[in-house]
């Protein structure tokens, strides 16, 4: 979609990243730390003083206590921990339950670690059917990876739903979860319901965040893992010899920035980006869906046309110059609802130019 974005001219709010200058105080940050001794490797896990400031964030937002020296992984971006985490746990002919439709970096892992992925659809709304987890649950299911705030829908569990999760670890002896909390403290009304903030799932979840998202920063691929310290010795055989160490750069300026930064200014920052463009979508052919955290929005066309989501993003970017995706590309089942994703983490003028083509239709 980006290619054909750039090939037509058009706006472009399909893939996930801003468009707009980093805090400059990260930038002046780089240029101070840069001229110290930071340039040769850092420890495996990574550099000391990130991970303590890891630690305090995740105190500070969910009052979780942790060792930062063993269950906490520095990683080049939350792909390779997502990577790293199923490369550790996933043996031939493991089933990993994967919950359509999901983001497209869970299944390929799975693959080649012959794992098996299976891939259950979400509900109507895009929150977890219990029912049907239940059901795909056996002897041989090693994993359940679950995202929240969810790409692309934009929605985030209830107590329910993680009650419901941290009963299915317990009756499952042998099931692990992998929780995908990139978008963690990008959320509106309200927080999400972190892995970290439910005690009875620490002792079999792994939990994989981003600093690409939390700071405007997707190209720098820093990211973290979260784990117990059991299981972070696995990941860490894994670790070492899939890139032994993140660049230390980024982990020094990283370090430095998280001591001064509040992330909990985040969700106000991208609640008023939501706002703008649904407030200028309003009057649109296009029906908005809940939209809690991240900052991706859901619209349904269904009352425009019923052609297939990706012909109708093919005719968008062609016909009215702006790229968003179709979600039918994030299942593995066949996608009925008509809905497209738009990315909001765009520069205020080009949300209401955005807004401004898409009334045209
Ligand atoms: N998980 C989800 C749900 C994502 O949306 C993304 C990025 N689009 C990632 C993981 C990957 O994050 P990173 O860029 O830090 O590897």
């Amino acid at each position: 979609m980006s290619h054909l974005a750039r090939e037509h001219k058009a706006l472009n709010l399909s893939q996930g990243f801003p468009d707009f200058e980093v805090d400059p105080v990260l930038v002046s940050l780089i240029e101070k730390v840069s001229k110290g001794s930071v340039h040769q490797y850092s420890p495996m896990a990574g550099e000391p003083k990130l991970l303590e400031e890891i630690s305090q964030l995740i105190y500070g937002s969910y009052g979780r206590l942790l060792n930062p020296q063993k269950e906490i992984l520095i990683t080049a971006g939350a792909t390779q921990g997502i990577f790293t985490c199923i490369q550790a746990l996933v043996e031939p002919g493991d089933e990993v339950l994967i919950l359509d439709p999901s983001y497209d970096c869970y299944v390929m892992p799975i693959t080649l670690s012959q794992g098996i992925p299976v891939r259950i659809p979400l509900n109507e709304t895009f929150l977890p059917n219990w029912d049907l987890i239940k059901d795909a649950v056996n002897e041989k299911t090693k994993l359940i990876i679950t995202n929240n705030p969810h790409n692309p829908s934009g929605r985030i569990w209830s107590k329910t739903d993680m009650q419901e999760l941290s009963n299915l670890l317990q009756v499952n002896k042998n099931l692990y979860h992998l929780s995908d909390e990139v978008y963690e403290h990008i959320t509106f009304e309200s927080r999400h319901e972190s892995a970290n903030l439910y005690e009875a799932l620490h002792p079999k979840t792994i939990i994989v965040s981003s600093f690409g998202k939390s700071f405007h920063i997707t190209g720098w691929k820093v990211g973290y893992v979260v784990a117990p310290e059991n299981l972070m010795n696995e990941l860490k055989k894994v670790h070492q010899y899939l890139v032994f160490t993140v660049n230390s750069l980024s982990q020094h300026v990283l370090s430095e920035y998280l001591e001064q930064q509040n992330v909990k200014n985040l969700g106000a920052f991208y609640r008023q980006k939501r706002d703008l463009f649904r407030e200028g979508l309003k009057n649109s052919k296009f029906e908005l869906l809940p939209c809690e955290g991240t900052y991706f929005q859901l619209a349904s066309y269904a009352n425009h046309s019923q052609e297939s989501d990706i012909d109708f993003c093919r005719e968008l970017v062609e016909q009215f110059k702006l790229a968003a995706i179709p979600i039918s590309v994030f299942s593995a089942h066949e996608e009925k609802r008509k809905v497209i994703r738009f990315c909001f983490a765009k520069e205020n003028e080009t949300l209401t130019k955005a807004t401004e083509l898409l009334c045209k239709i």
